[in-house]
């Protein structure tokens, strides 16, 4: 099956509204083995909804829509596609004693009169329950089975009904020569594309009949395999068929599968060691610390943090020697050392990291370009530290500086781990 997507408002076309619908519909269906084979932004009038959907009705003859199903005179999504299939609008009565009650039940007060215009339907349309809000999404069929599906702008909305209508819907008319696109990650850290394609070697050009796709990011970079064309169980079987010939070949840079969260892995392998986590950051300001504690259940883990921006509270909360900072500036080996260590025994864990660095736009000096990070580790009293060179604006190079700590923790807790076995 072969559907276009468009996505309908003003504030996309400005870019103040980022289109994350048409991505999170493009990924549903894809799972369940449909196609977007193109995707149309316009804007909130009647003329180019009624052009743009026109269009992709007559190329493809189903069609998605989001946006503009809202009470206010610019959603105009319904009467511009009833004229499209010559339907006439018709008042829900069903529909409109639904949304009265709501607001009396959940709201207590009456509805505001602009509602009315959410229980108005095409003609013949069927009704997608909304679980999240009050406008129902709308389903548009004519006699040649050509289709339209109306979902609302609210990304919250929208996900909620098509997980809970429109994908099964859409699955039922599928039939049984169902084929998926299904893909499958492995994320990495520390290491940049070119050098895993390196590492890849021949298997860089598709790993058997699955497409390999290379996806830096702030965070890593991450090794998309994809299949597409097969069914379900065939797609499983190449994938983890692909997952595991690359698997080798990329080794101990690969953190995690799919959604997989480096914080998350670390401390599941701190709390299968009984190790607690403590944490000092300067240029940093505490990501690395929200990145830990956005984990649920880390609280058995992580026992806090100093937030160590200035020289004075470097001394006084973490003890680095003034002469120290003084002698080599806070952006230094030494400096990271002393910070990783003072955290240690002022927080009272087992491992503390620390990050010192400069994430700009100001700051930086030939010896010490902006992007200069020093990070460093204390697992009970052994220390390490690395210099990094972090690219991107400042944001990027903090995010980049907080993963970088969590690697160093995951890295070492791997090698202990290797000793520990051999031993
Ligand atoms: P609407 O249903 O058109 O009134 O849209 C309501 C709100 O949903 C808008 O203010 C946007 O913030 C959001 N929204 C609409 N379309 C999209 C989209 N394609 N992607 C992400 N958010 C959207
Ligand atoms: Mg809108």
């Amino acid at each position: 099956m072969r559907i276009e997507v468009v996505t309908i408002g003003d504030e996309l076309l400005l870019g103040y509204t980022i289109d994350t619908n048409a991505a999170h519909l493009a990924r549903q269906l894809a799972a369940i083995g449909v196609e977007i084979v193109r995707r149309t932004t316009c804007g909130d009038t009647a003329e180019s909804i009624a052009a743009a959907v026109g269009e992709a009705l007559d190329r493809s003859g189903a069609v998605i829509t989001t946006g503009g199903l809202g009470p206010t005179s610019d959603d105009l999504t319904k009467p511009s596609i009833a004229a499209l299939f010559g339907r006439a609008m018709v008042l829900d009565e069903e529909h409109l004693a639904w949304m009265r009650d709501r607001w009396a039940t959940r709201f207590q007060r009456p509805m505001p009169e602009a509602n009315v215009q959410q229980a108005m339907l095409p003609a013949g349309a069927r009704k997608l329950v909304n679980h999240h809000g009050s406008a129902p999404g709308i389903w548009l069929e004519d006699e040649r089975g050509r289709w339209v599906a109306m979902l609302p702008g609210v990304p919250r909305e929208m996900r909620g009904m098509l997980a809970d209508t429109l994908l099964p819907i859409v699955a039922s008319r599928l039939g049984d020569a169902r084929t998926v696109v299904r893909s499958r990650t492995l994320r990495t850290t520390g290491i940049g594309e070119s050098a895993i394609a390196d590492l890849v070697g021949s298997l860089s050009q598709g790993v058997g009949e699955v497409g390999l796709a290379y996806l830096p990011n702030a965070d890593g970079t991450d090794l998309r395999l994809t299949v597409r064309d097969a069914g379900p169980g065939e797609a499983d079987a190449r994938l983890a068929d692909g997952v595991a010939r690359l698997r080798p070949l990329v080794g101990e840079w690969i953190y995690g599968e799919d959604g997989a969260d480096l914080a998350e892995v670390v401390l599941s392998q701190c709390r299968a060691r009984g190790i607690t986590v403590g944490v000092a950051e300067s240029c940093t300001g505490g990501l690395l610390g929200a990145r830990l504690t956005a984990v649920p259940g880390s609280s058995d883990v992580v026992q806090g943090g100093v937030i160590a921006y200035a020289y004075e509270v470097k001394t006084s909360m973490l003890g680095v020697p003034a002469a120290m900072l003084e002698a080599h500036g806070a952006v230094s080996e030494p400096v990271a050392r002393a910070m990783a260590s003072g955290a240690r025994a002022s927080v009272g864990v087992d491992a503390a990291l620390a990050i010192t660095g400069i994430a700009g736009p100001g700051g930086g000096t030939e010896a010490k370009p902006v992007g200069t990070v020093w990070i460093a580790l204390d697992l009970r009293g052994v220390v390490e530290a690395r210099r990094y060179m972090m690219v991107g604006d400042r944001a990027e190079i903090r995010q980049r500086s907080a993963q970088a700590a969590l690697e160093m923790l995951r890295r070492r807790l791997l090698a202990d781990g290797r000793q520990a076995g051999t031993q």
